[in-house]
């Protein structure tokens, strides 16, 4: 059988199989990924503003009454009850210290107390809110989330409360946040497994239907070339013994194509009437043997055989008696013929009879048990016994064309039959 080729099928299978896998997995993960790095980001917003709320707390829990400012010596001092909040870092850094949050007081918009440093280390108190966050939080007197705010440079997750006087004013701010790195670098190493499993999970799809699918593939295109080899007239090609013995649909239509085969060689190889080889088949195989003998001088001998008288049988007893004379008769060569070589139907009622391996001696001695059984075993057609004799011509097979050994063989017949007939010509 001609070779599998791989090109088409691949593409079909990754177009087919692969492809939608690959596809979905990606959509189902990209978006699966969206929705979780937003839900972090909701989490992280939580967590700011309730550590906010815990900070202000804080602040009314330790130091009791109102947050007012004060000027002393021209500068502006935020107050909480009869506490200075200006250079008192105590609750601010400890609670950084706890969470990793970064906070920062702010009067007005200056920020008086912060955790956050210059990377030079120093506290970048004094230095004032941008305008978004002034105009939202400070006049708008609205607490604010934003995802990225820049405090000194550095891209900040934060939330910005208002803070109020005694008055009732909006006096300062509250500020907490996270360095927005900080807080990406969580959520991609919380994706990370995510996105593994993902992956891992389409390889694993991917490596599972190419292994099935060029499975089916491959048996699909053995049936296909057989198809193809019996279409070019070859009947006797075979199906991989692994697609016939498949349980699946495929495995059934590969056991039909054999019978199917089976079918079409009886049709084109076996003559109707007596079931042995026909004369088409009968010199394809004997080119077989002679090949043989070419190729590695395995002997072998060529008989033809005709029927004594046939025509009276025909006459006497009727066409249908001829045919069942000639079935019987057939039946015993095949049976003569099994281990020796074969018979095929030449034409009319002469035989074909081909000793493979077989030197000419043996021959001889095979054909005259043959002649023997024929001779003495009528044919039996109803109530009627026919003995019925054949002629044959016998000759050695050798390096000569195929039509120059069955004319030897033909003319021996021919002599046969001018010199009484019921006999072996060698
Ligand atoms: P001989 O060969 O001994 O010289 O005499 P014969 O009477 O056999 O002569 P020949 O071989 O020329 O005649 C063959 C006859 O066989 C003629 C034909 O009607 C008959 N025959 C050929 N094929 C069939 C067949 O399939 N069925 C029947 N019933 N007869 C057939
Ligand atoms: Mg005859
Ligand atoms: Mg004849």
């Amino acid at each position: 059988m001609k070779k599998l080729k791989g090109s088409g099928f691949f593409r079909v299978l990754f177009k087919m199989n692969v492809l939608p896998i690959i596809l979905l997995t990606l959509v189902i993960t990209i978006f699966s990924a969206i929705q979780f790095a937003a839900s972090m980001k909701i989490e992280a917003k939580n967590g700011l503003v309730n550590l906010s709320r815990t900070v202000v707390t804080l602040y009314d829990t330790v130091y009791e009454g109102d947050y007012h400012a004060i000027e002393k010596d021209g500068d502006m001092y935020l107050m909480k009850g009869d506490h200075t909040l200006n250079d008192n870092f105590a609750i601010i850094d400890s609670i950084r210290e706890e969470t990793g949050v970064d906070i920062t007081v702010f009067y007005q918009d200056t920020r008086i107390i912060t955790t956050i440093r210059t990377d030079g280390g120093v506290r970048v108190t004094g230095t004032k809110a941008n305008d978004t966050v002034v105009n939202d939080v400070l006049k708008g007197g609205h607490a604010q989330f934003y995802s990225s705010t820049m405090v000194e440079g550095v891209r900040y997750f934060s939330y910005y409360a208002p803070l109020y006087g005694n008055d009732g004013t909006c006096i300062g701010m509250i500020f907490l946040g996270k360095p927005s790195t900080e807080v990406e670098q969580l959520v991609l190493s919380s994706l990370r497994p995510n996105i593994v499993f993902g992956l891992l999970t389409l390889l694993i799809a991917c490596l599972v239907i190419i292994r099935y699918s060029s499975e089916l593939v491959t048996a699909i295109r053995k049936m296909e070339l057989f198809l193809v080899a019996i279409t070019r007239g070859d009947l006797h090609e075979d199906i991989d013994q692994a697609v016939l013995e498949r349980k699946d649909e495929l495995g059934e239509m590969s056991r039909y194509l054999i019978k199917m085969q089976k079918s079409l060689q009886k049709l084109v190889e076996q003559d109707i009437l007596t079931g042995l080889y026909n004369r088409r088949s009968g010199e394809k195989l004997l080119k077989r043997v002679c090949a043989n003998y070419t190729k590695d001088g395995t002997s072998f001998c060529v008989a033809i055989g005709d029927v004594d008288h046939f025509k009276n049988v025909n006459d006497t007893y009727g066409h249908e008696c001829g045919d069942v004379a000639l079935t019987e008769l057939s039946s015993r060569m095949k049976e003569h013929m099994r281990g020796h070589g074969f018979v095929a139907r030449w034409g009319g009622e002469e035989m074909l009879l081909v000793y493979d391996g077989v030197h000419l001696d043996t021959a001889h001695a095979y054909m005259q048990e043959l002649l023997e059984t024929i001779r003495t075993k009528p044919v039996v057609y109803g109530d009627v016994k026919l003995n019925i004799t054949m002629t044959f011509g016998l000759t050695e097979g050798n390096g000569d064309k195929i039509e120059h050994i069955v004319r030897d063989a033909d003319e021996k017949l021919y002599r046969g039959k001018n010199s009484g007939r019921n006999q072996i010509v060698v």
